[in-house]
């Protein structure tokens, strides 16, 4: 949808396929925190992608607020990580990045910045810039601003495979109603991306890894920081909803919430936020996210059929990384020079598999 938006506005005519409905997969399960959850552990291509996000999506959703009227609610709620063994990685990191992080290591500093914050904890890492969205209300806004820009969008239209002219070049896509001619193709397939006949010869790393989430019905202001503990965490909405999240298992596109994880992820909420134990658990959900090796996402053109791109394997980062990524691409097909050198995403760059993905998979 980003790509469609940013095409409509420098007066192309994108359409716009999805094989479900529109914007209800991976971009809509996530938490839309706009930060990598510990950046110091990634490969710093992955720093580099989401600092462009962070300095852009606030534009980008009051921009969207004054065309649609709808608020994709960008706040800077700030990232609170108590007990962490890592200062030193993230201060250079922040050093680096020149990203604000404090050491919080007094109680009473803690309960100021957080007063829901269980008392067990007594050190923390603050990093008061640290923003989030709203993502299903991100993409909400821009799927009514593609319809004001008259952006034809075809839900429940999967995209089956391609047809090659001369030189292959693509010339067509075809899907199940009819086959439509085209100039050029963007793949933003996320989890699915691997799966594509485009990809028979030169088989691409991108694999489903779930994750649910749960949904806490609290009052707006009770919660007031994103938590982050042991990889998960909890991020208040502006509403007073809390998303309390997220499991990670290697699935084979297996959406199915589970009992067990509802109960633990319950179990991380209330050890962060005791007051949570007296609210409602509203919704629990779950999504696929779109694996590469290390999270470093492809963006690129693909190797041997012309005119084909491809800008997926986000991983858990795609919200944040995703506004970068679209710019990145669409400067190459422009001829423009961009904010970083595109072939650090190349089909053919190494990606050494980090430990998550290595043990899981
Ligand atoms: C539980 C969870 C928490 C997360 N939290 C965060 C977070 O806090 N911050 C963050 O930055 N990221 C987060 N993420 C990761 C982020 O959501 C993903 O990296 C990102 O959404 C990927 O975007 P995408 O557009 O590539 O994939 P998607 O949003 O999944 O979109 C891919 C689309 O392609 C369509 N499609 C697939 N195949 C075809 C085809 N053949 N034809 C037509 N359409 C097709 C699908 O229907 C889908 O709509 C989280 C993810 C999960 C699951």
């Amino acid at each position: 949808m980003l790509t469609a938006y940013f095409l409509a506005e420098q007066g192309h005519s994108p359409i716009l396929l999805d094989k479900g409905e529109l914007a209800k997969e991976s971009s809509w399960a996530g938490g839309g925190i706009l930060s990598p959850l510990y950046p110091w552990r990634y490969a710093k291509e992955i720093s580099l992608l989401s600092a462009y996000g962070q300095q852009h999506y606030q534009s980008l959703c009051q921009d969207l607020y004054d065309k649609t009227g709808i608020d994709s609610e960008w706040i800077q709620s700030g990232l609170l990580t108590p007990n962490l063994d890592e200062l030193e990685q993230a201060q250079q990191w922040a050093k680096q990045y020149k990203s604000e992080l404090q050491i919080i290591d007094n109680h009473a500093d803690l309960e100021a910045i957080e007063a829901q914050l269980h008392p067990q904890f007594e050190s923390a890492l603050w990093m008061p810039e640290i923003a989030q969205l709203r993502n299903p209300r991100l993409l909400k806004a821009l799927k009514c601003r593609l319809e004001q820009m008259q952006v034809e969008i075809q839900a429940h239209t999967a995209m089956l495979d391609i047809k090659q002219g001369r030189n292959q070049q693509v010339t067509a896509v075809l899907t199940e109603k009819e086959t439509i001619t085209v100039d050029r193709v963007i793949l933003c397939t996320g989890a699915w991306s691997g799966q594509l006949n485009a990809w028979k010869n030169t088989p691409l790393n991108v694999k489903p890894v779930s994750g649910e989430m749960i949904l806490f019905k609290a009052a707006p202001q009770q919660l007031k920081r994103i938590i982050l503990h042991q990889g998960r965490y909890l991020i208040p909405r502006q509403d007073g909803r809390i998303l309390c999240g997220s499991s990670l298992a290697f699935t084979q596109f297996d959406k199915q919430i589970h009992a067990k994880t509802k109960q633990s992820l319950q179990q991380t909420a209330y050890q962060l936020a005791p007051f949570l134990k007296q609210v409602k658990i509203e919704h629990h959900w779950c999504g696929l996210r779109p694996a590469s090796p290390n999270g470093v996402p492809y963006i690129d053109e693909h190797p041997e059929i012309k005119n084909l791109y491809i800008n997926t394997g986000h991983y858990r980062y795609g919200v944040t990384m995703g506004l970068g990524s679209v710019k990145l691409l669409l400067d190459k097909l422009m001829g423009k020079t961009s904010f970083l050198d595109i072939n650090h995403f190349s089909l053919s760059r190494e990606r050494p598999a980090s430990h998550e993905f290595l043990e899981n998979n």
